[in-house]
């Protein structure tokens, strides 16, 4: 009488599952890490930069905007910095740019950043 041999051996299941496992949070943190910044490419903050543009701050506040990943334009339809609980808007009338409170220099109230929290 032969023994019929099954496709996988319940040892053999037990070591995929708990590598399966064992790797489960960093693929889910990988893919959530990354979320924000594959819908930015570094082209896209450079195309709108000049609209609100960073020229008068300092080396630590150009390094905070880009940390957060501010870009004038923002990529996505239902976050902007004018819906973002952070935007200030401009004192002067006809300004264009506004502030934020954690983005120093100039912000664009189309821009974006992943700071960005709803606003209300
Ligand atoms: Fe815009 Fe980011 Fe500031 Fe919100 S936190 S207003 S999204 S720059």
């Amino acid at each position: 009488m032969s023994e019929q041999k099954l496709p996988v051996t319940r040892r053999e299941f037990l070591v995929r599952f708990c590598a399966a496992a064992a790797a489960a949070p960093f693929l889910t943190s990988f893919g959530s890490a990354n979320h924000g910044r594959a819908a930015i490419a570094p082209s896209d903050s450079r195309e709108f930069a000049s609209e609100c543009p960073d020229a008068d701050l300092t080396a630590e506040q150009v390094k905070t905007r880009e940390g957060l990943q501010y870009v004038d334009a923002s990529p996505h339809k239902d976050k902007q910095c004018k819906g973002c609980r952070l935007y200030k808007v401009p004192e002067e009338k006809d300004a264009v740019c506004g502030g934020c409170q954690v983005v120093p220099g100039p912000i664009h109230p189309n821009g974006y950043c992943i700071a960005w929290a709803a606003a209300g």
